[in-house]
């Protein structure tokens, strides 16, 4: 990815000026350090940042720049990338399936908080010598509510074995947390407070006083027009469940937020390549930022300007929309509705962009060439 260097004050003027025919995304710092802000003041604990949703060093420059000291990392690139930008952060490495060679190297780079869901990855954490003091997160899941996708298909221990990893790890002389992850996406505050009741019956049926919980991520962005994220309420649920599940023996909370956090500091820009009737052809598709669209359902945050700047505002009418690789697969489930008066050369505006979208770009048949642009603010005044 390019970084370009030029400073634009909104999307529109960086259109206007550049015309490009690539597909740009746009970060607004400050909506990105407001976001940080949010999460730094209403979350009732630690606020990790997880690295897989935009690794982009912009980004993680500017979450540190708003006072974000840990992160979320998964494999040996996210350890030496955030290393490199921040020396002394917290590391939490919360891959549960690890090598020794990755346990080696993330040992190397100081990470203090490991996760495990099976017997035979905390005792490879054991014999690869991470040291006793170090935190271990026994990571569980629960049957999947009210989340986009579930996370918990791929990891986490049943509650049973979730209570016997936890006494383990006390033995073993490593600090005792549970950790989950309650999907992404997730609207309802109810989608943390059933897994926050099940910690406290592993942690009483393993007789261990947790020391830190960490609930994960899966808080929600502005994913359409008519959605306000209730991150208030979920913080206010996190923080009401711990109390009433541990009383005056609450562990430390720990939150590890990807979407939420990056979403909504990037627009995305495309290009209207051609347009045949109801069809639409763009400069990007689902193999670049696009990739979420057919798992998560398309946004309807869209504006289409035209090269001259000016808005198209004709009547909403049904498309439907191809990316630019020769892949019959390569379009966006259904219809999606734009304006009547599109026209070829137009660009197409996506806000909202900023999480899985460069994260996963491929650059299947030759595309998937983001550029990336700093701007003041990603809407006109
Ligand atoms: C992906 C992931 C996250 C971030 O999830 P979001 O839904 O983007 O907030 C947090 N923790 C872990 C362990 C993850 O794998």
């Amino acid at each position: 990815m390019t970084m370009t260097q030029a400073f634009h004050r909104t999307p529109r003027d960086y259109l206007l000026a550049e015309e490009p025919d690539d597909p740009v995304l746009f970060l607004s710092p400050e909506t990105l350090q407001a976001t940080a802000r949010r999460f730094l003041d209403g979350f009732p604990g630690l606020v990790t940042y997880a690295v897989k949703a935009n690794p982009g060093e912009a980004v993680l420059g500017n979450l540190l720049a708003a006072g974000i000291r840990g992160f979320d990392v998964a494999s040996p690139a996210e350890i030496a990338l955030v290393r490199s930008l921040a020396p002394r952060a917290a590391l939490h490495y919360n891959n549960p399936v690890r090598s020794r060679a990755e346990i080696a190297m993330a040992g190397g780079h100081g990470v203090t908080s490991w996760s495990v869901d099976a017997p035979g990855e905390l005792e490879k954490l054991a014999a690869c010598g991470v040291q006793r003091g170090s935190e271990v997160a026994v990571r569980f899941a629960l049957p999947v509510s009210g989340a986009a996708y579930d996370f918990g298909a791929k990891f986490g221990a049943s509650p049973k074995l979730a209570a016997d990893l936890l006494a383990r790890v006390v033995k073993l002389g490593y600090r005792p947390a549970l950790t989950f992850h309650p999907g992404t996406q997730c609207i309802e505050p109810a989608a943390w407070t059933a897994y926050i009741d099940r910690a406290r019956d592993i942690a009483w049926a393993a007789g261990v006083t947790l020391e830190r919980l960490n609930v994960g991520g899966g808080f929600p962005a502005r994913r359409n027009t008519a959605d306000i994220p209730p991150l208030g309420a979920i913080f206010e649920g996190i923080a009401g469940a711990t109390c009433a599940a541990f009383g005056g023996h609450a562990p430390a909370l720990v939150c590890e937020p990807g979407r939420a956090m990056v979403a909504e500091s990037v627009s995305l820009a495309l290009r209207v390549k051609a347009l045949r009737g109801a069809e639409v052809y763009l400069n990007d598709g689902i193999y670049g930022a696009l990739a979420e669209m057919p798992i998560m359902g398309m946004t309807d945050r869209l504006r289409v300007m035209a090269p001259d700047g000016t808005p198209r505002s004709g009547a909403a009418t049904g498309r439907l929309i191809w990316g630019p690789t020769c892949d019959s697969l390569d379009r966006i489930p259904g219809t999606v509705l734009l304006p009547s008066d599109m026209a070829e050369g137009d660009y197409l505006l996506i806000d909202g962009m900023g999480a899985y979208s460069t994260a996963t770009v491929t650059r299947f048949n030759g595309y998937g060439g983001l550029r990336m642009a700093t701007v003041q603010a990603l809407a006109e005044a």
